[in-house]
């Protein structure tokens, strides 16, 4: 039930839809694409930081924590999957603490505003930042994935102070770059100590509460084989023969390809909202000369698990050696397996439904006109740190995302103002709300 001061709220942003929409179209005008070449050369992140460091002060927001990571200095916590290579500076993150009046609980509303890059331009029938507005829809890159949600969050905290009310419980805004790289931004803000006693990331879910997300382990397969002129005769390899390295590797990739037809029906491998496990092969690599038997074939490979998951380096380790110990060659000459040092993977994450934050926001939905339902992502978001490295109870909740990372990317008016709505409600019941000492 929406109760008199929510109603208010919700009235004001309808009367007020387009400021929404143009906070959106002020956001979208940055060009902050998630950098490849590194360092970054022009001043778009910090240009977009300063003029969300504006809007927060306007809404009141206190110690706005603006600073560059060092992704070397930071704790390579396992699972977090930090690179301490990649160089963060110019891509500021920012942290603001909106103080509550006392006695509410405290929240983050969490947005990365990093953005993929554009991909091929002749696929783009708009202005990729310039936020053209047609049938409804609004386009651009990061118009949904998401800065959208970065722009209903904020404004939802503009609506209820001025609809004359003040919150209970702290507000915490992270505004964090490289999520669609590293997801250094949010992890750097989780080891700078910010904390709360739930978060809400306005990550695209198709209006549902994303509560679990998959984790990921990348790595590299050496397979060896034994170098030879490939038209001549060969003895066996005990008699000194060459082995085709490439034909060792097909039975490697067939491991892999049974293993992920294993896990998908696997009980252990379930999940009621994710993808069961897999493991791919993404690139291959192998051979030097048409008439030379190859020596060496390198396979990279992703590895996706399910939440619950707790050792999947073992897991992958037990399977390779399974596939070598029904190969004489491979037995002896066992391929060599690289995954990485032990941060460099991405722990999996989950909050259970009966979370209240959950809860408060599936409620939330309701009293929006939306059905209420859970979903989960295959791939990962910010969450993973706040709920594994800060035990933060952590929900996504955004706009459809089907055009996420395509060209004419794209949020409805519709979908961004319910999604403030939602927004606004799940913040005033989860802190708590007063009338201001001026209202
Ligand atoms: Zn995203």
């Amino acid at each position: 039930m929406i109760e008199a001061r929510e109603q208010q709220v919700l009235d004001l942003i309808d009367a007020n839809r387009q400021e929404v929409v143009d906070f959106l179209r002020e956001l979208l005008a940055f060009k902050t694409i998630t950098p490849d070449e590194q360092p970054i050369e022009h001043d778009e992140f910090i240009r977009h930081q300063a003029f969300v460091k504006q809007m927060l002060t306007k809404l009141g927001f206190q110690e706005i924590d603006v600073w560059e990571a060092d992704a070397a200095k930071l704790g390579a916590v396992p699972g977090s999957g930090v690179n301490k290579n990649r160089d963060l500076r110019n891509m500021p993150i920012l942290v603001g603490r909106l103080p509550g009046a006392g006695g509410g609980r405290s929240l983050i509303l969490n947005g990365h505003y990093d953005v993929v890059p554009l991909g091929l331009l002749e696929a783009w029938t708009r202005d990729p930042f310039a936020g053209e507005i047609a049938d409804g829809k609004i386009y651009g890159r990061g118009t949904n994935d998401m800065k959208g949600g970065i722009a209903a969050m904020l404004k939802a905290l503009d609506f209820i102070r001025r609809a004359g009310f003040v919150l209970d419980g702290d507000i915490l805004a992270q505004i964090v770059p490289d999520e669609e790289a590293s997801c250094m931004g949010t992890l750097a803000a989780c080891q700078r100590g910010y904390t709360a006693d739930a978060a809400i990331i306005p990550e695209p879910t198709n209006m549902r509460v994303g509560t679990a997300v998959r984790g990921s382990m990348g790595g590299k397969l050496t397979v060896f084989g034994r170098a030879g002129h490939a038209e001549q005769p060969q003895p066996h390899w005990t008699q000194g023969g060459a082995v085709n390295a490439i034909t060792k590797a097909m039975r490697v990739l067939e491991g892999m390809a049974d293993a992920t037809e294993e896990w998908r029906t696997q009980p252990d491998k379930q999940h009621p909202l994710v993808p069961p496990d897999h493991i791919i092969p993404t690139v291959i690599r192998g051979g030097d000369w048409s008439v030379t038997i190859p020596e060496e074939v390198e396979i990279e490979f992703d590895c996706m698990f399910v939440p619950g998951t707790t050792d999947k380096r073992a897991e992958i380790e037990e399977k390779l050696a399974a596939v070598a110990a029904n190969d004489s060659w491979l037995r002896e000459n066992p391929p060599e397996l690289d995954l990485g040092g032990p941060e460099e993977w991405i722990y999996p994450a989950e909050v259970k439904e009966n979370e209240p934050i959950v809860q408060t926001a599936l409620q939330a939905l309701a009293d929006v006109g939306i059905q209420p339902a859970l979903m989960g992502f295959g791939s990962l978001t910010d969450c993973v740190h706040l709920i594994n490295h800060s035990q933060i109870p952590t929900i996504n909740l955004g706009a459809d995302i089907e055009s996420a990372h395509s060209a004419d990317e794209f949020v409805t008016v519709e979908q961004l103002i319910d999604l403030t709505k939602t927004i606004a409600l799940s913040i005033m019941r989860w802190s708590g709300v007063r009338e201001s000492a001026g209202a």
